[in-house]
């Protein structure tokens, strides 16, 4: 056989097939037509030596912003940072989609839509009609499902296990970044979604960001939370590893619109104000985001200042929050047969300056808190079947011909290929335009978008069937 693509000599770590150690994966139209040993350069019509680098299945983001415009960026910035493939879990999906379409760089993307009741719906109490007519829309839009962000902008506990009810019922997908106007994003709100699931599906997001010491330390706010997930086996989550968080510094009326922003200043003990915010800026706490030289940088003091005010404080920002303890707890607990409590690495980054998943992940292996095994199932194997993803999360063979090359000295992505395309090489992004993973429900719509796209399996994914 006559492989469009080798990648030779590497060190192979397939969570499939168990595969690790020096290998080979020939890839042949955008699939993995072999996984082994000296399989012959003559054999492909292009070949890549990686000889001391770890060869994975192409790392799949869990958890990323990459849907207004001003986060578009955060597709290259992705593929920079070895991601193949990534769920956008802001939205709209139709923003998302337009930026695929221009700024995809060859990755493969799914998207959630985002319900704020009192924001995006109609009233701030919405009914179960209600809400299913907008799952629908969102469906028929391209995503693969909703996204609850009460620990931004918080619903009702009502209405927020309403979204979810609704997205089970629907079968599609429906993750929540904690809080309601009865808790907030911490760890009592963390326990809260637990009780607004019942029995329902729910993806937890980013669990260590709830572990910042509201109650205990946070360190035992993760135990505690490793604990209850423990005992919840039906719920997915994911947590990451970036020191910094990412918000709204946009205020309105004189107060921060995310009550996540108001906390960060509060930890510091800033005012929950606008002008608390100016000062937190000015002292170097409240990390200002900035597009430059293709990327989004953290600008703070003075020069940050004057950015934030000059956007009429319509920025992203990022606060030095999250525990570092905390962060390993999550990364690292095991059930007693050996899963992972917390289903996957992700970084919530994409467009927030967080990319750290290979960078900080093969700094755990260093430490022995994980295997390379261990975190490149936490990173590719584990996120693919919890979306359904079923044709990614393995390079063996007839899977997608997704991979990931990193350093495993560095931690540094050397090679991402996406379906048998090299999307970046070496620091260079080179893929060009984006492939979307929807339900069956969006194909028709990424049809007119001129975006080529399959149906994850949700029925067969983690989210529905643990
Ligand atoms: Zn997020």
């Amino acid at each position: 056989m006559k492989f469009d693509l080798l990648i030779k000599n590497g060190h192979v770590i397939d969570p499939l097939s168990g595969y690790d150690g020096k290998g080979d994966v020939g890839i042949k139209d955008g699939k993995v037509a072999k996984l082994g040993l000296n399989l012959p350069a003559s054999s492909a019509d292009s070949v890549i030596d990686v000889d001391g680098f770890i060869v994975m299945p192409g790392v799949i983001d869990s958890h990323v912003h990459v849907s207004s415009p001003e986060r578009w960026v955060g597709f290259s910035m992705m593929a920079q940072a070895g991601v193949v493939t990534a769920v956008d879990f802001g939205g709209p999906i139709e923003s998302t989609l337009e930026g695929l379409k221009r700024f995809g760089c060859g990755m493969n993307i799914a998207g959630l839509h985002t319900v704020t009741p009192g924001v995006n719906t109609r009233t701030a109490d919405p009914s179960f009609e209600e809400l299913d007519e907008i799952a629908e829309r969102a469906l028929a839009g391209g995503a693969l499902g909703l996204k609850i962000v009460g620990g931004h902008h918080p619903s009702t506990p009502e209405a927020t296990a309403r979204i979810i009810e609704v997205a089970n019922k629907k079968g599609c997908y429906v993750a929540f970044h904690v809080g309601t106007t009865r808790t907030g994003s911490n760890i009592e709100g963390f326990f809260e979604a637990i009780e607004l699931a019942g029995k329902n599906r729910l993806h937890i997001a980013h669990v260590n960001s709830y572990c910042r010491g509201l109650t205990k330390t946070p360190a035992q706010e993760a135990l505690d939370a490793v604990e209850a997930l423990k005992k919840s086996r039906h719920l997915v989550s994911e947590s990451y590893l970036g020191t910094i968080n990412g918000t709204s510094a946009h205020c309105v009326d004189g107060l921060p619109s995310s009550h996540v922003t108001r906390n960060c200043l509060k930890m510091r003990g800033f005012e929950p104000t606008e002008k608390g915010m100016g000062e937190a800026i000015l002292k170097g706490w409240a990390l200002i985001q900035v597009l430059r030289g293709g990327k989004i940088e953290l600008v703070t003091g003075q020069e940050g200042y004057d950015i934030w005010k000059s956007a009429d404080t319509k920025t992203g920002v990022s606060f030095p929050v999250n525990d570092t303890a905390a962060m390993h707890i999550l990364a690292s607990a095991k059930m007693p047969d050996g899963e992972f409590v917390v289903d996957a690495i992700s970084t919530d980054g994409g467009a927030i300056p967080r990319n750290v998943q290979l960078e900080r992940g093969s700094a755990l292996v260093k430490l022995g808190a994980l295997t390379w095994p261990e975190l490149v199932k936490k990173l590719t194997y584990n996120p693919a079947r919890m979306f359904g993803f079923t044709h990614k999360g393995s390079v063996s063979e007839g899977f997608d011909g997704d991979v990931t090359v990193v350093d495993p000295v560095s931690g540094k992505p050397y090679l991402a290929v996406s379906r048998g395309q090299i999307i970046m090489i070496d620091g260079i992004v080179v893929g060009k335009g984006g492939f979307l993973l929807t339900t069956e429900k969006g194909l028709k719509k990424a049809e007119e978008l001129g975006i080529p796209a399959e149906a994850a399996e949700l029925d067969k994914s983690l989210f529905y069937t643990r």
